[in-house]
């Protein structure tokens, strides 16, 4: 089901509104005249339920060989063992950075937002070595986890966050640790970082704060920031709370990039409650569709698909329920489609 000619990229529909948000992103990459040739495939919900696999062979087999994916929002079951498929897919690949920005386009609680959150996406807390140490009769007493840092992982997310600062002319980088108490875990990750900055030092200015510090600070002073660069569990926090800056989860795209393939996606989930009804808000999805087409060296196209969807959420009239408007999904998307075409 490729479409024949363009670069060819694994499109996953996804589970709840996946299917609604991933519909409008397939017209209006069409309208905006996009260089990807789909492939669409399946994961999560309706995968398991078709296959057998939340995430079958073929999806994986497609995102090997595009090294491209756009993905809608996937549900993961509760319970059952079920491993979250988008912890699976950061592995399969290895796709270490997880980019996150954050920019203000409806102004709300904070105007003129523009912050990008670099976040270490395979080490830290989040390797899953956890266990629990038995005392007495209690089999819980102690609860334990490590957390994995290397050196290699250090400097690798380290230069991705400075490479991308340059090649996007940001003006500083600023590397967020809690080295005064997790000093061997934390404090390599700043040193390391620190000393790729080193290499930067002519181009981009460079900073370093403590994590509890810099999230007090990124609600008294966010306009301080522009690159954040971080461990997976402080990125993981942090990253949340800009999306909040700006007006939620709802808004927020994502990148997980690494080597040989890089998956792009909404930071929300397949928001059951409203599935199926039209309500759903594809901005998200599209404007992760805009860091694909950055990706792939195609910068103009990603910044008139972002200048459209800037333009149709400033009328009321373009607005979907979440953002306080009447527009449906389609609708949302018809009017995009207007304004790249006029
Ligand atoms: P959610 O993000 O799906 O929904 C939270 C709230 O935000 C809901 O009220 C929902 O209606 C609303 N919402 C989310 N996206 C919206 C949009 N585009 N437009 C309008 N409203 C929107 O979070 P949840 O309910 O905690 O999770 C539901 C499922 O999604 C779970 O199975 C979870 O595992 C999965 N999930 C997947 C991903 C992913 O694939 N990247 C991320 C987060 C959650």
């Amino acid at each position: 089901n490729a479409t024949p000619h363009g670069i060819p990229a694994t499109l996953i529909p996804g589970d709840g509104i996946g299917p609604e948000i991933v519909d409008v992103a397939v017209r209006v990459f069409d309208a905006l005249g996009s260089p990807f040739a789909w492939e669409t495939q399946q994961a999560g919900l309706n995968a398991l339920e078709k296959s057998g696999d939340l995430l079958p062979a073929e999806t994986l087999d497609s995102i090997r060989r595009t090294g491209l994916a756009l993905k809608g929002p996937l549900t993961t079951p509760v319970g059952g063992g079920f491993r979250s498929v988008n912890v699976r897919l950061r592995e399969a690949f290895q796709l270490y950075a997880n980019v996150r920005p954050a920019r203000t386009i409806i102004p709300g609680r904070y105007d003129k937002i523009d912050l990008v959150l670099v976040r270490e996406n395979l080490e830290g807390l989040y390797v899953g070595h956890e266990h629990y140490v038995p005392i007495g009769g209690d089999p819980h007493a102690v609860a334990m986890a490590t957390g994995i840092n290397t050196r290699a992982g250090s400097r690798r997310i380290a230069r991705f966050a400075f490479d991308y600062a340059v090649r996007n002319q940001r003006r500083k980088v600023t590397i967020v640790h809690k080295a005064n108490v997790l000093k061997a875990l934390t404090g390599m990750f700043l040193e390391t970082a620190k000393e790729v900055g080193l290499d930067y030092a002519d181009r981009l200015e460079y900073d370093d704060r403590i994590v509890d510090a810099c999230a007090m600070q990124l609600v008294l002073n966010p306009w301080q920031f522009d690159v954040i660069v971080s461990t997976n569990l402080f990125g993981d926090i942090l990253s949340d709370q800009i999306a909040g800056l700006v007006g939620g989860l709802g808004m927020a795209p994502g990148a997980n990039i690494g080597e040989d393939a890089a998956i792009f996606e909404a930071v929300h989930g397949s928001a059951p409650d409203i599935a199926g009804k039209g309500l759903a808000n594809p901005s998200a999805l599209l404007l992760a569709g805009a860091l694909m087409l950055d990706h792939v060296g195609k910068p103009a196209q990603a910044q008139k698909l972002r200048d459209a969807i800037d333009a149709v959420l400033a009328t009321d009239s373009g607005r979907t329920a979440d953002l306080g408007g009447g527009a449906s999904t389609s609708k949302f998307g018809d009017l995009l489609i207007e304004r790249l075409r006029g």
